[in-house]
């Protein structure tokens, strides 16, 4: 996005000044800030506003700081037994959660989840909700056996065999993930794209005519289904955490969690 200014649109914080009902509570933030007057804004569509800005994206400052400016009407109270190390994942999981608002799910259906990142984990863990029977298509071991122990299958991809699926979720963040996914849903079957990769996509799209497969570019979540699972203790958040530092150290920080096959990197004012 060409963006320049403070990064960070994941956080958890405690409002100091606004509306007295909200001053002093913990909260998590939606982090599109649509115009409020356009056709999309007016349908609750925010998310879609052609003016929106974005915290720490586009247009808006985020959250790599100790204060932050967010429009109260972004903001949900995070319930009590939700710690701040849970919280904090919040936008993901409404990013995973997102799925379920555009497709509909069955218990028994067969689901392949592509990719064992932190976005790859959410997602299989939101849609095992549903009793879909979800497998996670991974390179990384580690990842995968971390993913397993929250009850989802898991396959390494060195072990792939070609097989089909209901429903395909593309979330690898790399390009080399369209053409497998494509391959891996059954004819009238539905592929999800979640990846946000800034690049060019050289393949053949008449395997996707042929076989009647419905395509979903899916971005953005509501937080109410994420905050109430992360209550509810349906998802496992915080094994996805792998250091802390201090807002200080923000430096070191990105650089570690710019390293290939980092988890989840929080900074702590
Ligand atoms: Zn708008």
């Amino acid at each position: 996005m060409g963006f320049r200014g403070v990064p960070g649109h994941e956080f958890v914080g405690e409002v100091r000044e606004g509306p007295a009902a909200l001053v002093g509570k913990r909260v998590v933030g939606e982090i599109n800030f649509g115009c409020g007057k356009c056709e999309f804004c007016r349908r609750s569509l925010d998310r879609h506003c052609p003016n929106r800005r974005v915290m720490g994206i586009l247009g808006a400052d985020g959250s790599f700081a100790e204060y932050l400016a967010i429009p109260t009407s972004n903001l949900h109270m995070v319930p009590d037994n939700v710690a701040d190390e849970e919280a904090v994942f919040t936008e993901p999981l409404a990013a995973a959660f997102e799925i379920l608002e555009q497709i509909e799910l069955n218990p028994g259906d067969d689901v392949l989840v592509m990719g064992d990142g932190k976005l790859g984990m959410l997602c299989a863990q939101v849609l095992k909700l549903t009793g879909a029977r979800v497998t996670v298509l991974g390179k990384h071991q580690e990842k995968l056996a971390l993913i397993k122990r929250t009850g989802v299958r898991t396959l390494l991809l060195d072990d792939w065999k070609p097989r089909l699926f209901d429903v395909v979720v593309e979330a690898t963040g790399s390009e080399s993930g369209l053409k497998l996914a494509m391959s891996a849903v059954r004819p009238r079957g539905t592929l999800v794209l979640k990846s946000t990769i800034a690049g060019d996509h050289n393949v053949s799209l008449v395997p996707l005519v042929i076989n009647e497969i419905t395509i979903i570019g899916s971005r953005c979540g509501l937080f109410p289904d994420a905050l109430q699972a992360l209550a509810e203790k349906r998802v496992s958040v915080t094994p996805l955490i792998e250091k802390v530092y201090p807002l200080a150290e923000g430096l070191d920080a990105v650089a570690h969690a710019a390293r290939p096959g980092t988890r989840k990197i929080l900074m702590q004012p």
